[in-house]
């Protein structure tokens, strides 16, 4: 199942190269990111379903310091279209048995997991005891036990792991970034955001099994739209309150359909979110004390675009995934941490964890 963020996806096509005011930009808040690369380094895909197909191996076609090296796939009919289409040598596929032969592959540097959010625990633990950088795709896992257990793992192998936040290398999420937390139009008092997709898609696909995928539109949408509330206030939130609304309860039996929530900032900051499986949202909004800015779409890989104080940010888009899995090459090669290591993945699955309790509670909870 290839799921349609209709918001964002529309014009992907629209990329183009990263403007020098968008670099200025984004270089305030990119302190811990590495800058230079001395070696091309070959990335595995595990998982070649749609985001690994549709997005991944097409943003490596543009990548410099980083390549498609490897592929670990289930379905041998499909490790035969990918070595033909990318040139993949036969002693670079594995599948989930042999997987862990990897170890033995100079040609792989880091292991890319895109596989269901149950799956990412265990291929991320055994990528990094195979010697291997990770990148694991968001949600990092089921839950934030978990996560830690990943952070641990990676960190006792001595191996990178960066969770695929691709909007941390986005020139229009860079901008908000910048302007709520370097408080360019005073505090940030008010944050608004929301994201979701009108799932009809397949019944008995892992996205709709709670084991498989961890919950809902809030794991899959919902986790970008308290990303976007955090990096816009540079914060983490201490509580929050979340209600729920099933619209199709036939469809969504397993796992989460609609979620709102009422997160608590230290900084006092309103901030509220929703996440869906049943409506198309994809949108920020920050009030300031002086100023306003927003992102619509906020969230997508098919351009996004935002207004400063109700004025067009005219920002170019780029190639998000290019950029992303460039900066973590490069930061394997300079042993730096990523930007978006474990840590991060940790800090949003605790507030979705706390999200789920809060559903169950009826009350506000603590992160
Ligand atoms: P998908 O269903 O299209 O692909 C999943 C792949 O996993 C398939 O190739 C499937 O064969 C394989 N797989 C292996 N074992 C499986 C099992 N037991 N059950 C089901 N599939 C199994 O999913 P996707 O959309 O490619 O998502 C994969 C991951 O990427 C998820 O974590 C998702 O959240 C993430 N993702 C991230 C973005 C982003 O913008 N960062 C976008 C889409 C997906």
């Amino acid at each position: 199942m290839k799921p349609t963020i209709k918001t964002s996806r529309r014009d992907f096509i629209r990329t183009g190269s990263l403007g020098a005011g968008a670099l200025v930009l984004g270089s305030a808040l990119s302190s811990l990111a590495c800058t230079k690369a001395d070696k091309r380094l070959g990335i595995a895909l595990v998982g070649l379903g749609g985001y690994s197909g549709g997005q991944l191996a097409p943003a490596l076609q543009h990548t410099k310091n980083c390549y498609l090296a490897g592929i670990v796939t289930g379905t041998p009919a499909k490790a035969e279209d990918w070595s033909k289409k990318y040139n993949i040598p036969q002693k670079n596929i594995y599948n989930y048995q042999t997987f862990d032969d990897i170890a033995n592959n100079k040609d792989i540097d880091i292991v890319y997991v895109v596989l269901p959010v149950s799956m990412h625990k265990e291929y991320t633990i055994r990528a990094a005891k195979a010697g291997k950088h990770v990148i694991c795709e968001k949600p990092m896992a089921l839950n934030a036990i978990e996560c830690g257990e990943m952070i641990d793992a990676c960190k006792k192998a001595d191996r990178l792991l960066s969770i695929g936040y691709r909007l941390h290398f986005e020139p229009h999420t860079q901008e908000v970034m910048r302007l709520g937390q370097k408080q360019v139009f005073g505090k940030v008092t008010k944050v608004e955001t929301g994201n979701g997709f009108t799932y009809n898609g397949d019944p008995n696909a892992w996205r709709l099994k709670k084991a498989l995928a961890g919950g809902g539109g809030l794991m899959d949408m919902g986790i970008y739209a308290i990303q976007g509330a955090r990096y816009t206030l540079g914060q983490e939130p201490v509580a929050v309150k979340a209600t729920q609304e099933k619209t199709r309860p036939e469809l969504f039996k397993d796992v989460d359909e609609t979620v709102f929530w009422e997160l608590q900032f230290p900084g006092g900051a309103k901030v509220t979110g929703k996440s869906s499986y049943n409506n198309d949202w994809g949108y920020l909004r920050a009030q300031a004390e002086k100023g306003n800015f927003e992102l619509e779409p906020a969230y997508g890989y098919g351009g996004l675009d935002g207004k400063i104080n109700d004025k067009p940010m005219q920002i170019p888009n780029i190639r998000q995934q290019t950029a992303q899995m460039d900066d973590f090459a490069t930061c394997v090669n300079l042993k730096k941490q990523s930007r978006v290591p474990g840590e991060e993945g940790l800090k949003d699955m605790k507030v979705i964890d706390a999200i789920y309790r809060s559903l169950d509670s009826g009350k506000w909870e603590k992160i």
